[in-house]
């Protein structure tokens, strides 16, 4: 990014932050409305430095391949596979976006930021077993997930994941899907890609300063401040449409706005860790995302997993995560965040949701009081040979789950992503991060249908949409005819085969 990018008087879209989703948002403008000015403002000096950085999580290519609480189970036994379907679908939305940005040529080299890893889900104990069997069963019926294999053969598995299955306990039942078609994403790369190509199409990406306060204008335009961070200088600038796309930071800010929609929201942080395998004959051993079944009372989020990863063309190898507790929003934000984003707008709404969540409450407790060789104890149930001393411990990103009002319970917690936008289409946030950057496309082409500001309606209709995105306003899961060719196209222009 340039690092003298200096900070205009006035845009058409203002967004706050450099991580994933101010990237997406930005590209997904400058393709409808080409003419759109945009700046964008970030408080560090590089950008994707937050959770969109490599390290900071995942990776998963989040479509329902391998996470076992997109598919919950009913009281009659029977398996829902409606939510897997939706992120699915949502995840063939960013796939298309990437693969037409390649076609564009506005991005190149698409090994840098998605990679082929296999997606598998791992259960041991005959229920579990019994679980997964049915899970498969029922998610063959559809199309999307054609292909994905099941096996509770130890033979089988030795051959998909022979470092989970070294010295395992022969007596006790194991089983796995299996998903080739499964991706890693390096969401950092990808961020910085697409923040260079906007800055090729003449967008401002101003780097170390920080907005501080927002006010809108009787014209409905914001008028923000900002704070230049290596003078301590404060300048303005005016927008006709603001996205706070600030990560951990966006909640903050939302309050600042003053807008009605925001109002009773609140954030709970909890911080994430990872073991990172630093043997790299462990690391070549493995080659797939594993992921297990959470522990009783843990939020989805913290479903563990063994990851491959592919950073900066090497291979990688992460397990976790592990929770913790830290009242920051933002990995280098301030210990005053939690404190200060509790005031008389949320506090019924903060109250009611630490009420609820007792269980919650107790599995931090308990996370945050593990030793490393607890940890290992973890790991040790998906790697039963792992030696401590080829782990260290990192520390990932930083989630700020939503605390949204409620009208029983004063307030809930919630785990996924929300737009909260104002009802004059000018300013709008995202609070939350689950399932996260991988269905940034899909939330952020929500945004734009819902009306903002800057683009007109006849920009974003389903056939102009479609001219990039050809699965947009259809299901994949009922055309197997356009999931088949769209699944083709976007491949080879990944080099996903
Ligand atoms: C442990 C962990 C694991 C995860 N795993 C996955 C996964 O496997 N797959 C997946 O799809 N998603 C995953 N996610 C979620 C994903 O990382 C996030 O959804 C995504 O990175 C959020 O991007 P963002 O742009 O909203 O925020 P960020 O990347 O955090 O960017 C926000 C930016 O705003 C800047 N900022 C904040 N306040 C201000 C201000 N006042 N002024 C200027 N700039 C400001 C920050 O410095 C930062 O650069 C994971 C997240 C975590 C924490």
């Amino acid at each position: 990014m340039s690092e003298t990018a200096l900070l205009p008087a006035e845009t058409d879209v203002l967004l706050v932050g450099a991580g994933i989703m101010s990237a997406t948002l930005g590209t997904l403008l400058k393709t409808l409305v080409p003419s759109l000015q945009l700046t964008v403002v970030e408080s560090q000096d590089r950008v994707a430095v937050e959770s969109s950085d490599a390290w900071n999580n995942a990776g998963t290519g989040h479509a329902a391949l391998c996470e076992l609480n997109y598919t919950p189970e009913g009281k009659d036994g029977s398996i829902s596979i409606d939510r897997a379907i939706k992120i699915n679908e949502q995840f063939q939305h960013s796939r298309q976006f990437w693969a037409a940005l390649v076609e564009r040529g506005l991005i190149s080299d698409p090994k840098q930021f998605i990679n082929p890893v296999p997606h598998m889900s791992f259960v041991s104990g005959a229920e579990s077993v019994e679980f997964l069997r049915k899970r498969y069963n029922a998610m063959q019926q559809c199309s999307l997930f054609q292909g994905m294999q099941f096996s509770d053969d130890p033979a089988v598995l030795k051959q998909w994941i022979p470092l989970m299955m070294e010295q395992r306990d022969p007596s006790e039942p194991v089983a796995a899907t299996r998903a080739e078609f499964g991706t890693d994403l390096n969401f950092g790369a990808l961020t910085r890609m697409l923040f260079g190509s906007l800055e090729q199409q003449g967008s401002q990406v101003v780097m170390r300063h920080r907005v501080t306060e927002l006010t809108q204008l009787p014209d409905r335009r914001w008028y923000v401040e900002v704070e230049d961070l290596a003078t301590g200088k404060r300048s303005r600038i005016t927008s006709r449409f603001v996205f706070l796309g600030a990560g951990g930071g966006a909640l903050p800010l939302l309050q600042k706005s003053g807008i009605p929609e925001g109002r009773g929201y609140g954030g709970f942080p909890v911080s994430g860790q990872w073991l990172r395998c630093t043997n790299r004959d462990v690391i070549e051993r493995h080659a797939a995302k594993v992921y297990g079944k959470p522990a009783l009372g843990a939020p989805p989020m913290s479903v563990p997993h063994l990851d491959t990863r592919v950073i900066d063309g090497k291979k990688e190898l992460l397990f976790g995560p592990f929770a913790g507790f830290t009242t920051k929003f933002l990995k280098f934000g301030s210990f005053l965040d939690l404190p200060l984003s509790v005031g008389t707008g949320n506090l019924v709404s903060m109250l009611g949701a630490g009420a609820h969540n007792l269980d919650l409450t107790k599995y931090l407790v308990g996370q945050v009081m593990q030793s490393q060789e607890d940890r290992v104890n973890a790991l040790r149930e998906f790697v039963p040979t792992a030696r401590g001393e080829d782990w260290v411990l990192e520390i990932a990103g930083q989630r700020v789950q939503i605390i949204k009002p409620d009208a029983k319970a004063g307030g809930r917690l919630e785990f996924g992503t929300e737009v909260i936008r104002s009802a004059d289409g000018s300013l709008a946030a995202l609070l939350g991060a689950s399932p996260g950057a991988s269905t940034a496309v899909s939330i952020m082409l929500e945004l734009i249908t819902r009306g903002t500001s800057v683009v007109p309606e006849e920009a974003r209709t389903p056939a102009a949409l479609q001219e990039f995105i050809p699965s947009y306003g259809r299901s994949m899961a009922k055309e197997p005819e356009l999931l088949a060719r769209v699944t083709e196209h976007t491949g080879r222009l990944l080099q996903l085969r």
